[in-house]
């Protein structure tokens, strides 16, 4: 990547931020998040959860209720409409000029900030270079499949040097291999500029795959900011532990420092009682009779390929999800035997 791409890696803090629409509910508590210079940072929730707006009031599209600040570095921009940000945004629905080219749609924040006709040319074909867009440039929007679009809407946003870069469900338009291969582009592009960066998706794949860390929501507040891994193996609670991956729960006692799983006796620390327990997919195994923990039948079998995935239904407790790996011949009706990895096991707060 040139030197000329590398952008000012700014900070960015969100101080009490909340959002009440006119007429409507909260849409959004109260939120104090600071993200580092450089970091990319994804928003991650179901639809209706807020992430929409929180991106709307980083760019200056929407105000805070009163009392929130939005900082970039040491500068307060609450008051700053998006056109005095300098953020670059990149939204599902490219939001380009159909009727110009490629090279004028890029062009387009370089001459509304009166650059040199010479300077514009000069940074549009660097920026197009950088996109694998370079033969493009002549081409009207109509006549691009989506991923070039979009990979031109990226151009456009990023060629103005903007402080951060806001990305609104940038692959959600796209069908499943495509998706993948602008992920990884978006990523190459993010790491090699080392721009600030707020992406806002549905999809946790994405979530896990871009973000530095992840900020998940759930119906306007805060359900947990953490890396990736955090996220997945420490979920702060049991939406989080749901909304991220495949989670199972176990039902448990625990009695005198001991668990009871199955016929399984675990050292524990914690009151004693029921408890609720959750375990990935990935942390349960196949076992024989003699050192499993949990009998139970076959519901499903799905074939994936390189592993497959069976729904196994516990004497007692709800289904568990299990995955058999290699060429496995098992399948509905047959009775297995699991055992609990006893360090994976998490207690539901
Ligand atoms: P989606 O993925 O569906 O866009 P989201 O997580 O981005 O969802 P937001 O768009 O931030 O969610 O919306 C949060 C809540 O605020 C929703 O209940 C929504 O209906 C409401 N909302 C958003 N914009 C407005 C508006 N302009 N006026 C009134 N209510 C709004």
């Amino acid at each position: 990547m040139p030197d000329s791409f590398h952008l000012d890696a700014v900070p960015i803090r969100l101080e009490r931020c909340g959002k009440t629409f006119a007429g409507g509910a909260r849409a959004l508590e109260p939120l104090d998040l600071s993200i580092r210079g450089g970091e990319t940072i994804v928003f991650l929730g179901p639809s209706g959860c807020g992430k929409t707006t929180t991106l709307r009031i980083l760019a200056g599209l929407e105000s805070p209720d009163p009392g929130g600040r939005v900082l970039f570095g040491e500068e307060d921009v609450t008051a700053l409409p998006i056109e005095r940000r300098n953020v670059g945004m990149v939204f599902q629905s490219y939001a380009l000029f159909p009727n110009m080219t490629v090279a004028e749609n890029v062009a387009y924040g370089l001459k509304v900030r009166k650059l040199a006709r010479a300077d514009r040319a000069r940074r549009v074909e660097e920026m197009l270079e950088l996109m694998h867009l370079g033969g493009f440039a002549g081409r009207r929007i109509d006549q691009l499949s989506g991923g070039q679009r979009q990979r031109v809407a990226l151009a456009r946003a990023l060629v103005v040097r903007p402080r951060v870069l806001l990305l609104d469900e940038p692959l959600t338009a796209l069908d499943a291999k495509l998706r993948d291969s602008l992920r990884l582009e978006i990523d190459r592009l993010l790491r090699g500029l080392g721009i600030t960066a707020v992406y806002v998706t549905h999809d946790q794949g994405e979530a896990m795959a871009l973000g530095d860390r992840i900020v998940v929501m759930a119906k306007g507040r805060v359900a947990q900011v953490g890396t990736p891994r955090e996220i997945y193996y420490q979920p702060a609670d049991g939406f989080v532990a749901d909304f991220i991956g495949t989670m199972n729960r176990l039902n448990g006692t625990v009695r005198d420092g001991a668990l009871s799983v199955g016929r399984a006796t675990l050292p524990w620390t914690g009151a004693d009682g029921a408890v609720d327990l959750l375990v990935r997919p990935e942390d349960l195994a196949l076992a024989g009779e003699a050192d499993g923990h949990l009998g139970g039948r076959i519901a499903a079998a799905v074939f994936l390929g390189d592993r497959t995935r069976l729904v196994v239904e516990p004497a007692d407790g709800p289904p568990l999800t299990v995955d058999a790996a290699g060429r496995s011949e098992l399948g509905r009706g047959d009775r297995v035997w699991l055992r609990v990895d006893p360090a994976r096991l998490l207690a539901v707060p």
